[in-house]
């Protein structure tokens, strides 16, 4: 059935590393917490984490993040090293201050987690409780952090959970452009590659002018269009960053950062002495833009964080390295570019899941993927149905790929993983171009393997740290 896509500026979302599931949801989650008891006369706060969020938050920082969203902190605003300060306050004098709410007594140390815990809904769940002074509760909400940022709670659908949008080094209105009040209806729903490609041919739009139409409905175009563009300069301004930090990643499995490195010695070398120069920068951009979210730095969900070094990589090599880009067309192929990847990431989110507690690293990695395929498909000019391939390729070819990252940190393997995941984009932008779009499997089919896969794959290899590399990589 024909949907209402999830859009763009939802799937690209700016926010604060290193998850999005397990950092950026959760604050989101505190924040909409907080604002529900404000000026209740909240005495105490409880907060549960369970499965994935209590078995790997540790080390995606969600016990920070949580408290910070309480604080008022919002990840497309907050400055990192504020909320490192507040929250080394709060480890100083055990107090919590609730965004325009009531001071209470609290230390990290009292979240209680259960990791062993699965709630029905989501694997990654929390519950919030706001107490008076008799004990009573004043607020007891569930929330599901469900993948690339994106929330809900108990008593809300998940199609209409959202993921706010903004950036604290532009302003949220060019960013996101100013929302037209709007109901439920676009001029090409879909949720399906199927129907993606019958409004193309339908309406002889390319994908990207498909998703334009539908993005119209609630925003004029060049609010369109400046928002893209701004979203683009938070992941440039994310590779600026990283590139100039050298040293090691947090977390204690001292992982040495190294975009830094890798980025002086390629401005020294001569381009031309070898024909894979180009795949070594898709390197370091993918590898820095993850660096950067291991940091918790800045970074554009893309569609999740710890994939989010994927786009930006593969719109790197479009920029660079496609000649017929010519500099008066780049912003124009930007804004292509992410539109196509954003409608191709809508269908995962619709038919399957961005979430790697959810099915496994395929829905994360292979996602971005198939999303960054599809838009340098579109923006070397191919078909709807040569785009469609694109995507179509890299998801299979990230089939099965399990979530296991070491230590519960998103470093190892998912840093290298983003490098490796770009340069398989590009390959399968270029198979699906050398092709005339007819194929054997459809993006549809292969989106409904990758569910599956998820839903049969063992919990163990699902953002757990309970299995592959986790377990087979001893932390010294
Ligand atoms: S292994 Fe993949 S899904 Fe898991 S944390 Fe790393 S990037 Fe995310």
């Amino acid at each position: 059935m024909a949907d209402v896509p999830v859009s763009v500026f939802d799937l690209f979302s700016v926010g604060v590393g290193p998850s999005s599931s397990h950092t950026v949801g959760p604050m989101r989650a505190g924040a909409e917490f907080a604002s529900l008891v404000a000026g209740l006369p909240v005495r105490s706060i409880a907060v549960d984490l369970y499965g994935s969020l209590a078995s790997t938050g540790q080390g995606h920082g969600t016990l920070g993040a949580v408290v910070a969203g309480l604080m008022g902190s919002h990840p497309e605003s907050v400055d990192p090293d504020q909320m490192s300060a507040a929250l080394d306050a709060l480890e100083r004098d055990g107090l919590l201050r609730l965004d325009a709410g009531a001071t209470v007594p609290f230390r990290l140390t009292d979240i209680v987690l259960h990791p062993l815990t699965m709630l029905p809904r989501h694997p990654n769940a929390m519950r919030l409780r706001a107490r008076d002074e008799a004990g009573a509760d004043l607020a007891d909400e569930t929330y599901y952090s469900i993948g690339g940022g994106f929330i809900t709670r108990d008593g809300i659908a998940d199609a209409d959970a959202g993921a706010d949008v903004a950036d604290a080094d532009v302003a949220a209105a060019d960013v996101a452009g100013a929302a037209i009040p709007v109901d439920d209806t676009v001029p090409f729903p879909f949720s399906s590659g199927a129907e993606l490609l019958a409004a193309c041919a339908a309406s002889g739009l390319p994908i990207s002018g498909v998703a334009l139409a539908n993005e119209s409905v609630t925003r004029d175009e060049r609010a369109i269009r400046s928002g893209l563009l701004c979203i683009h300069q938070v992941m440039e301004s994310c590779v600026d960053r990283s590139v100039r930090r050298a040293g090691c990643l947090p977390g204690g499995l001292d992982v040495r950062r190294r975009a830094a490195t890798w980025h002086e010695q390629l401005t020294r070398e001569d381009p031309d002495h070898d024909p894979l120069f180009a795949m070594e920068w898709v390197n370091l951009v993918a590898m820095a833009v993850n660096e950067e979210n291991a940091t918790g730095g800045r970074v554009v969900t893309a569609p999740t964080n710890g994939a989010a070094g994927i786009i930006p990589a593969v719109l790197y090599y479009a920029l660079t390295y496609v000649p017929a880009i010519t500099p008066t067309e780049r912003d124009d192929a930007v804004v292509r570019f992410l539109l196509t990847a954003g409608a191709i990431g809508s269908i995962y989110k619709e038919r399957a899941s961005i979430s790697g507690a959810e099915v496994g690293c395929q829905g994360e990695v292979g996602s971005a993927a198939s999303m960054a395929a599809a838009g340098l498909a579109e923006v070397l000019g191919g078909t709807p149905e040569q785009v469609e391939n694109a995507a179509e390729i890299a998801m299979e070819h990230n089939l099965g790929l399990t979530c296991d990252p070491i230590g519960g940190l998103v470093q190892i393997p998912c840093i290298e993983r983003n490098a490796i995941a770009a340069n398989k984009a590009i390959n399968a932008a270029r198979m699906a171009l050398r092709g005339d779009g007819v194929h054997h499997v459809s993006l549809d089919q292969v989106v409904e393997t990758m569910r599956q896969t998820g839903a049969d794959m063992s919990t163990k290899y699902k953002e757990t740290a309970m299995g592959g590399l986790a377990v087979n990589v001893p932390l010294c």
